[in-house]
């Protein structure tokens, strides 16, 4: 019994893992690029990119000028615009080429450095990583100058890791929800929730998994799990309604968890040991007794709520510009997908299937990217004004306004800065007075502080 209950928890996990890879691209073993990090001191410069999945590569050096050369036979070639120029003495330059059915990354060195790659799988809140670790004195330098010499820190010493999202889209399988008018709500939903899925996952700082990627069962109450298990700051659960006896009712509802429902969800958790271990994840309970226990469950839960709560009326006021909405107000309800304890939760009906005009706008293409939009707006914008320690979104936050000197590189040119900075030509011709595109080797050029 253990084992299957084993093996269905690891293929699951195993399904969101490689879900966002599936999402782009049709070929299921091609992973992307999500971002890229590097960091030097006086020994070595790492570089670490961060990926969809497992990578496939090897490496090897060539000299004269010296380089590392990184197949990675699996990496899609579309998601690595992301890497240009990283500010660093040891490498000077990346430059990516489309290899076979993957990528072929060559690092230019600055001088005969050792190199190191390895690969990490996910662990906690990081995903699949490819490190790359370049190891060497720097010539005429005690220490690797990076950037300006301005006591201002331009990269925090911890990870800045991406805000996790898990996307829920309700029922499946053998359960297929509501459904009228030909439109089955498991199937809807499970649309909605990829589009949704998407937008997290083109937006940096966010990284989005999902309870299910196709049409299988998953039961209500592994969901929230299944959430936990990824590191979720955030779940979302997608639903459409059904109200037969009145089929004029129709619009969208945000349901956030009650406190009364999550009280009483509260004294079931912790009358199971195995649920209150597993919250170790996301409250650290360390050694303590009963009591006190309790005290740091429900102040974690109540904390919960409060987010839930916050974010649902952001979710609903996006709702609202996009469309009917059927219950104006934040509902709070004892639903089974948001009874966690520690992760922040919403639920929503984006519909009534049995208004036929709802049913209608729910399978259109256009109608559910608008709800999806209108979701991810509202998350978003709760996370920018309160997002949690340690995220580059926080860090991005704290950072606003600041700004660094970079140099300009070989082979750099100005709309290429720009794009790495999220700048438009203007705004960075603007930005350092500049009248023409053409910039040369060497020249200084003030940018905003948060490459990603
Ligand atoms: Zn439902």
């Amino acid at each position: 019994m253990v084992s299957q209950t084993e093996g269905a928890k690891i293929r699951m996990m195993r399904l969101i893992l490689t879900l966002i890879a599936g999402l782009w691209s049709a070929s299921v073993q091609a992973i992307e690029l999500k971002s890229v990090r590097s960091s030097a001191d006086q020994d070595s410069s790492r570089v670490v990119l961060e990926l969809s999945g497992r990578p496939q590569f090897s490496s090897f050096n060539l000299s004269n000028p010296s380089r590392l050369v990184l197949d990675v036979s699996n990496l899609s070639m579309s998601s690595l615009r992301a890497i240009t120029t990283i500010d660093d003495s040891r490498i000077t330059r990346i430059r990516s080429s489309v290899r076979g059915q993957g990528s072929r990354l060559v690092f230019d060195l600055g001088g005969d450095y050792r190199s190191n790659v390895f690969a990490l799988g996910p662990k906690g809140r990081f995903p699949d990583r490819l490190v790359v670790d370049v190891v060497g004195y720097v010539a005429g330098e005690k220490a690797s100058i990076r950037g300006e010499p301005s006591a201002e820190p331009t990269e925090p010493p911890v990870e800045k890791r991406d805000i996790v999202v898990a996307i829920d889209p309700g029922h499946g399988g053998k359960d297929p929800g509501a459904s009228s008018y030909g439109v089955i709500e498991k199937k809807v939903v499970l649309q909605i929730a990829k589009r949704l899925a998407r937008r997290f996952q083109s937006e940096p700082g966010y990284r989005a998994v999902l309870t299910r990627d196709d049409d299988r069962f998953v039961a209500l109450k592994s969901r929230p799990r299944l959430a936990r298990e990824a590191g979720a700051d955030f779940f979302v659960s997608i639903h459409a309604d059904s109200f037969p006896k009145n089929k004029n009712v129709r619009g969208t509802g945000v349901y956030a968890l009650s406190l009364r429902g999550a009280n009483s969800e509260l004294s079931r958790w912790l009358q199971n040991t195995e649920n209150a271990d597993d919250l170790a994840g996301g409250v650290d309970l360390g050694d303590v007794d009963n009591d006190t226990r309790q005290v740091l469950l429900n102040m974690s839960m109540e904390s919960a709520i409060r987010i839930s709560k916050q974010a649902g009326q952001s979710v609903l006021n996006d709702l609202t510009d996009a469309g009917r909405v059927h219950k104006k107000q934040l509902g709070l309800a004892n639903f089974v997908v948001l009874r966690s304890p520690d992760i922040p939760s919403l639920l929503i009906e984006t519909g009534f299937l049995s208004n036929r005009s709802d049913a209608k706008r729910l399978s259109s293409s256009r109608e559910q990217e608008k709800i999806a939009g209108a979701i991810f707006e509202g998350i978003k914008r709760y996370f920018e004004k309160s997002p949690p320690a340690n995220t580059f979104v926080a860090w991005r936050k704290q950072n606003a306004g600041k700004r660094v000197v970079i140099e300009v590189k070989r082979g750099d040119t100005l709309s290429e800065i720009a794009a790495r900075y999220n700048l438009s030509l203007q705004a960075l011709k603007e930005l350092n007075g500049l009248r023409s595109d053409v910039i040369h080797l060497g020249q200084k050029l003030e940018v905003p502080l948060s490459p990603r």
